[in-house]
This record gives structure tokens, C-alpha cells and sequence, in this order.
């Protein structure tokens, strides 16, 4: 790779994730979202699994003209719920949902469940020269009893990674930049990167 930044569009408006991705990246990379790009649109997501998602929104935006971007779409299983929230996290406690809602609601329904294991999973779809490529990543952990910390951004407040004792909402940024689904899922879409830029 040179050294001047690679500069790729992310193709999302959560700007959460778009902090976390910069973290995970550094300064080698310039990653600019929808609106810093001044694309304002919603991005559509139809699919019935991550994968379907993240191509239906990175593909949106390349047939915006856009030759060199990527979109993320993640979520969470939980083992007792069967795999859900699963392909519907955001919208788990309906379509407008904030995370205050969605995290009661998943206390909810695991009330006085022993097996409180889940699992984040994203995955990433890049559009680059011309050719579409995917990478997944996932961390495991589990679910806590309480909504603990203040950091991050939708289920953090609940989600225990394995081999620690607190939230994500709670952690170092930093730890969740090394051990997230995101951020093996970036990781990899940078390897790529740096074997093809
Ligand atoms: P989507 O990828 O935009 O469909 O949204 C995924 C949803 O999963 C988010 O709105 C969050 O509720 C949840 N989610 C995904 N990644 C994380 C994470 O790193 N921390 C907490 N919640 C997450």
C-alpha cells in the first residue's frame, strides 16, 4: 500500500459504527460515512441474514456510482432464544426501537433463564475494482442479569464478552476495538486491502 491514506466510503449512518471502524483502522485509512460523503439516503435491508444485508446495502451504494465502498450488517444470537434477535437486532422490539427498548425487551425474555450465551456477528461486503468480497467476524459472551455502563451503542450495556467481567458498555474502547465481531470482521476486510491497494 502507499503511504498517502486510503480513503474508502462506508456505507452506513450509524455513527457508531463508524467510530468504532476508524479505532479499529487507525490513521492509515480514511473512512467517511453516508452523509460526510453527502449521500443522504436510507439504505435499504430486505435479506434474511447478514450477508444478504451487508450486499444489498454496500450494492445500493455502488450503484450509486460509488466504485470503492463496503457495508456492515451485524446482530445477536442469543443461544437460549434460538439465535434471536438474530438478522432483526435493530428493529427487535419494533421497527422504530431505541436501544433502552430493545435491551428491556431482551431482559424480558430471558427472566429467570439460566444459559444466558450469545454471540455478536458481522459481516462486511466491499465493493472493490469491480468485485464484490465478504469477511465475517463474531465474539462470544453473554447476556448480564442488569444494563451496566454507559458506552457504546445497542446492546453493549448488556453483552458480557468471554473472559471478561463487565459490558462492552463498560470496557476500554479499546478492548472492544480488538475483540469485537467488528472488529475481526474489519480486520480482515484491512488485510485484503493491504494485499490489493
Ligand atoms: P444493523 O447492522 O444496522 O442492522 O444493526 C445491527 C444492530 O445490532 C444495531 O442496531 C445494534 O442494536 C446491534 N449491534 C450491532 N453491533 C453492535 C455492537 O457492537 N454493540 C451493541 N449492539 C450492536
Amino acid at each position: 500500500m502507499s503511504n498517502s491514506a486510503l480513503s474508502l466510503l462506508f456505507a452506513t449512518n450509524n455513527q457508531h459504527k463508524i467510530i468504532e471502524v476508524r479505532e479499529i483502522l487507525g490513521d492509515q485509512w480514511t473512512i467517511t460515512g453516508l452523509r460526510e460523503s453527502g449521500l443522504n439516503t436510507e439504505l435499504p435491508e430486505t435479506g434474511n441474514t447478514l450477508e444478504a444485508n451487508a450486499v444489498e446495502k454496500a450494492t445500493f451504494i455502488k450503484d450509486m456510482g460509488i466504485r470503492a465502498c463496503f457495508a456492515e450488517d451485524s446482530g445477536l444470537e442469543v443461544d437460549a432464544l434460538d439465535g434471536a434477535p438474530g438478522v432483526h437486532t435493530a428493529r427487535y422490539a419494533g421497527p422504530k426501537a431505541t436501544a433502552q427498548e430493545n435491551n428491556r425487551k431482551l431482559l424480558d425474555a430471558l427472566q429467570g433463564i439460566h444459559n444466558r450465551t450469545a454471540r455478536f456477528r458481522a459481516v462486511i461486503a466491499l465493493w472493490w475494482q469491480g468485485e464484490l468480497h465478504t469477511f465475517e467476524g463474531s465474539v462470544e459472551g453473554h447476556i448480564s442479569e442488569q444494563t451496566e455502563g454507559e458506552q457504546g451503542f445497542g446492546y453493549d450495556p448488556l453483552f458480557i464478552p468471554l473472559g471478561y467481567e463487565h459490558t462492552f458498555a463498560v470496557l476500554p474502547g479499546s478492548v472492544k476495538a480488538s475483540i469485537s465481531h467488528r472488529a475481526k470482521a474489519v480486520q480482515q476486510l484491512a488485510e485484503f486491502l493491504r494485499a490489493k491497494a
